[in-house]
C-alpha cells in the first residue's frame, strides 16, 4: 500500500490534519488502533464534546499554561473562531456555555465526530481502523514508511503524528508516538498528569469526613512551600473525594501541585477560600452579626446556612472553638482564628492521581524541534507532529482540543504542501 500522506492517529488532530490535507488534494490515508475514531473527543466535555472555546486568542493562550505561546502562529491559520466556523458550515451549530466553552446543540459527541468523518471522507481520505502502528520507518534521514503491527509496511515519505499523549489508555493513547520521535532524534521533556484529581493524607481525607462535600464558587490556591507566596489560584467548584480533591478548579490547579512536587517537596500547601469575594474582616462581621441575632444558640448552629455543614465541626475543632459555645460568650481570638480558616483552609496535598488517570498529559515531544508554522520536524523531513503529543497542554474548558484541532490543521496544510513540493 502508498499514500502521500499517511496521518497515524484520529484524534481531533488526527482528523482536522486528514480534513486540511484532504482539501489540498493529496493521497491521504488516516490509521488508527481503535476500532471507532474520535473516541476521546467523544468524551470529552462530559461526553457533550467541548470541541473548543469562545474566548479571545489571548485567553485561549492564556488557558494553555503548557506551552500555549508556541500556538500563536497556527491559531493564526486556523483559529478557534475557524473551528466554530467549520463546524456550523458542517451543520453542527454551537452554543456557547460558561467560561466560553463550545458545544454542539444537540449535546450530541457522536455528532460531532461524524460530520468530521463524513467530511473526510468527502475530500476521498482513506481510513483504515483497527491498524496500531509499530514504527516509522526511517532511512538516512527520510521517512520510507509506516510498519503496522501486523507487519504490512505502507509506503510513504510524509507522515502525522496525531497519537495524543499517554492518558486514559483505553481511548487508544498509550503514548506509541514518543518513541517514533525519539527514534527521528527528537527530545520527549518530561511526561506529566495535568488536569488530574489531587490527593492528600490529611487525617479528615483519610477518614473520609467530607468525602463527597462540593464547594460551589471557591478559590482554590496552590502555595509555593519556600516562599510561602501563592503559585496560582482558581476560582470555581471543586468536591472531596476518598482520596483527595476533584472538580473543575483542582484540575486545573493539579499541574501546578505536580510541579511544585517535582522540585523535591514532599507535600504541598493549598488553601481553599469559602468566600473569595469577602475580605477576613467581612467574614468575621457576618458571622457576629448572625451571633448578635441568636445570642443564646449555640455557634455550629449559628453557622448553618453560612458555611456548608459538613464543614463547620472540621472547622469549629481548627479554630478551637466549642462547637456549643453560645454566641453571646465568642471568643475573639478562637472567631479571627475561624475567619482565617474560612479565608485560607489549608490542605496538605501529597501528589496526584496517576498520568493514565488524568485527562491530559503534560510534557511531550520538546517544541524547540517543531517548526511552528508547520509543524515539522526540524530533524526529519516529512515528519509532522500535532495534537497532545506534542508538550502542549492546556485546561479543560475546550482548550486542549483547539490546540490539538489547531495544531492538526497546520499539520495537515503543511504536509500537503510538503508532498506537493517534493
Ligand atoms: C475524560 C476526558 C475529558 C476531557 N475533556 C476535555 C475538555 O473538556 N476540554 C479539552 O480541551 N480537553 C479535554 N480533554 C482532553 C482532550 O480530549 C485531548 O487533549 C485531545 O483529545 C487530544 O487530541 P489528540 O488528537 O492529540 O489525541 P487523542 O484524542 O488522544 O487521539 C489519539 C488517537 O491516536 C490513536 N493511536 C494511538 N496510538 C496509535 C498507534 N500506535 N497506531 C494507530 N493509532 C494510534 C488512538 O487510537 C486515538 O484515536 C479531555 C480528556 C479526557 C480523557
Amino acid at each position: 500500500m502508498k499514500a502521500e500522506i499517511v496521518i497515524i492517529g484520529g484524534g481531533p488532530a488526527g482528523l482536522m490534519a486528514a480534513y486540511a490535507a484532504g482539501l489540498e488534494g493529496c493521497k491521504v490515508l488516516l490509521v488508527d488502533k481503535g476500532d471507532k475514531l474520535g473516541r476521546k473527543l467523544a468524551i470529552s466535555g462530559g461526553g457533550r464534546c467541548n470541541v473548543t472555546n469562545a474566548g479571545p486568542i489571548d485567553l485561549i493562550i492564556r488557558n494553555i499554561p503548557g506551552n500555549g505561546k508556541f500556538l500563536y502562529s497556527s491559531l493564526a491559520q486556523f483559529s478557534n473562531q475557524n473551528i466554530i466556523q467549520f463546524f456550523e458550515s458542517l451543520g453542527i451549530p454551537l452554543k456557547e456555555e460558561d467560561r466560553g466553552r463550545m458545544f454542539p446543540v444537540s449535546d450530541k459527541a457522536k455528532d460531532v465526530v461524524q460530520a468530521l468523518l463524513d467530511k473526510i471522507a468527502e475530500l476521498g481520505v482513506t481510513i483504515k481502523t483497527n491498524a496500531p502502528v509499530k514504527q516509522i520507518v526511517y532511512d538516512d534521514q527520510r521517512i520510507t514508511g509506516v510498519q503496522l503491527a501486523t507487519g504490512e509496511t505502507i509506503e510513504t515519505n510524509c507522515v502525522i503524528v496525531a497519537v495524543g499523549g499517554k492518558s486514559v489508555p483505553y481511548t487508544g493513547s498509550t503514548g506509541d508516538g514518543y518513541r517514533w520521535a525519539e527514534k527521528a532524534g527528537h527530545t520527549i521533556t518530561d511526561l506529566f498528569p495535568t488536569e488530574v484529581p489531587i490527593t492528600s493524607s490529611e487525617p479528615f481525607i483519610r477518614d473520609k469526613t467530607l468525602q463527597g462535600l462540593s464547594l460551589r464558587d471557591v478559590r482554590l490556591a496552590v502555595m509555593d512551600p519556600k516562599r510561602n507566596r501563592q503559585v496560582i489560584e482558581h476560582d470555581g467548584d471543586l468536591i472531596f473525594t476518598h482520596f483527595g480533591i476533584s472538580g473543575p478548579i483542582a484540575l486545573r490547579c493539579s499541574q501546578f501541585v505536580v510541579k511544585t512536587l517535582k522540585k523535591g517537596h514532599k507535600a504541598a500547601l493549598m488553601t481553599i477560600d469559602l468566600f473569595p469575594t469577602k475580605t477576613k474582616e467581612a467574614v468575621i462581621a457576618d458571622i457576629k452579626q448572625r451571633a448578635e441575632q441568636e445570642a443564646k444558640r449555640a455557634i455550629k448552629n449559628v453557622l448553618r446556612g453560612y458555611l456548608p455543614e459538613r464543614l463547620i465541626p472540621l472547622l469549629l475543632t481548627k479554630a478551637n472553638l466549642d462547637e456549643d459555645t453560645t454566641s453571646a460568650h465568642l471568643p475573639r481570638v478562637p472567631l479571627d482564628n475561624l475567619a482565617e480558616l474560612i479565608k485560607r483552609f489549608p490542605l496538605e496535598v501529597d501528589g496526584t492521581l496517576s498520568i493514565e488517570e488524568a485527562f491530559v498529559t503534560g510534557g511531550g515531544i520538546s517544541l524547540k524541534e517543531v517548526d511552528p508554522k508547520t509543524m515539522q520536524s526540524r530533524l526529519m523531513p516529512g515528519l509532522f507532529f500535532c495534537g497532545e503529543v506534542l508538550d502542549i497542554h492546556g485546561y479543560t474548558g475546550g482548550f486542549n482540543i483547539t490546540a490539538a484541532f489547531t495544531t492538526g490543521y497546520s499539520a495537515g496544510r503543511s504536509s500537503a504542501a510538503h508532498c506537493q513540493s517534493i
